[in-house]
């Protein structure tokens, strides 16, 4: 009777950002507390706040002139966005497989999301963005999902080429880098989330970061309705126009910045171990790991192998489960993963806030995107192929091990079967 690699219970979750909460996050919202100042924007040092130490910190670590903390990532997207000039009338280049909230913002700043194809890095198909510019597209948002850098250079000379304004989502890939350069730093603007399954967290927050001075007094006049009020040095330039509520709570970004402070060592130890798994991985046949553009800037908490075409990828996630590694296909999440563009109901329904606040029914809009049922196969194909297991930063060389064994052993036993499998495209 076969025994599995590993009998010891899987720990490591999801949550990394989470589980390295410790001391410092305490400390810091005690401070908050202490000072009785939650509220950012306050007489007694509106430059001596959390959000502004927390700002000043991604200053650096991105090398950007400008950043702006707020509530949450859909809102740096919607500022960004916003900041940029875009609304009804526009479209907006976005990748098949993101959360949907990017695709949400485009749609909530009036635009229309135009979804186009990733390929095997599962980021953005350079090829498939330059064939889906038409003459109303004025943006492009490269998603880094799980963590893995996009094409930059391709997307960047695309975008230049076309006269394209660049939003990078790096809600997932905080602490990321292209070729020694910050994942976020490359667009006119840059977006992160502190959202719970971030690499850093704060429950609920984000960053809006730019080299743009103008763009960066739009984004302060968006993310507060009365952004004057506070003179804060900044905005004094840009005529004031309506803004939402996207500020930041001190609370929240005390704790952002008591995990941003930590955050390299995050990233060595994600990094050590996915290089060790990598490494010894390449042995293994009947798998082939996801293609990552620049592996050293790869926030390296994601190990996604495809399977060969025919193979059965639910046999196969259900061996390495049982060998004792959890992992993720798009048929086993039990719910309709909100991350890839089937399940994006109310995009695919072109479907607005309200009738007649409906960026695809604007009168201002002239162009005519649809989203057919066979849009973006190759999306889905390399999806279905896709087994995900997330690394964790607890990790130690015994748990690498037991990953590389139990793939190795699940691969001569499963790869050669013939699939079953239903396309992705049909999930509930
Ligand atoms: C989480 C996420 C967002 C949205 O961030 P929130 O803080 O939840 O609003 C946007 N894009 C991507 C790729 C994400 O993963």
């Amino acid at each position: 009777m076969d025994e599995p690699v590993r009998t010891r219970p899987w720990t490591f979750g999801a949550a990394l950002s989470v589980d390295a909460i410790g001391s410092v996050e305490r400390e810091y919202v005690s401070r908050v507390l202490d000072k009785r100042r939650v509220f950012r924007y306050t007489r007694d040092g509106i430059h001596d706040s959390e959000a502004a130490a927390l700002e000043d910190v991604y200053r650096k670590r991105l090398g950007v002139r400008h950043c702006l903390a707020v509530n949450g990532g859909t809102s740096a997207l919607v500022c960004a966005l916003v900041a940029a000039g875009i609304g009804p009338g526009d479209e907006v280049v976005i990748p098949s497989y993101t959360y949907i909230a990017t695709a949400s913002a485009v749609i909530l700043a009036g635009a229309v999301p135009v979804i186009v194809d990733i390929d095997e890095t599962l980021t953005i198909d350079p090829k498939a963005l330059e064939n889906s510019i038409t003459k109303h597209t004025k943006a492009v948002i490269p998603v880094h999902m799980r963590g893995v850098p996009c094409q930059m250079d391709e997307i960047s000379t695309i975008a230049a080429r076309h006269g394209l304004i660049v939003i990078e989502d790096a809600a997932q890939a905080n602490g990321g880098s292209y070729h020694g350069r910050p994942l976020g730093s490359f667009g006119h603007l840059g977006c992160f989330s502190f959202q719970q399954y971030k690499i850093v967290t704060a429950g609920e927050g984000g960053l809006v970061a730019t080299n743009d001075d103008h763009l960066f007094e739009r984004a302060c006049v968006y993310h507060d309705g009365a952004f004057a009020m506070w003179d804060t040095g900044t905005g004094g330039e840009v005529e004031t126009f309506p803004g939402q509520n996207y500020r930041i709570s001190e609370i929240s970004a005390a704790v952002a910045l008591a995990q941003s402070q930590r955050l390299d060592d995050l990233l060595a130890r994600l990094r050590r171990n996915k290089a060790h798994i990598i490494e010894a991985l390449a042995t293994v046949d009947g798998i082939e790991l996801q293609p990552i553009p620049d592996p050293a800037g790869d926030v390296a908490y994601s190990l996604i192998l495809f399977l060969p075409v025919n193979a059965d990828i639910r046999a196969f996630s259900e061996r390495l489960a049982w060998e004792g590694i959890p992992n993720g296909t798009v048929y086993n999440k039990g719910f309709p993963d909100r991350h890839i563009f089937t399940n994006w109901d109310y995009v695919l329904a072109k479907r607005g806030v309200s009738p007649t606040n409906n960026p695809w029914t604007s009168p201002y809009y002239h162009g005519n995107i649809d989203y057919p049922p066979d849009l973006c196969q190759t999306s889905l194909d390399l999806l279905g192929r896709a087994i995900q297991i997330n690394l964790h930063q607890d990790m130690d060389s015994t748990d690498c091990a037991d990953i590389v064994t139990a793939i190795r052993r699940t691969a001569r036993r499963v790869s050669a079967r013939p699939s079953t499998a239903p396309s992705p495209g049909t999930m509930p």
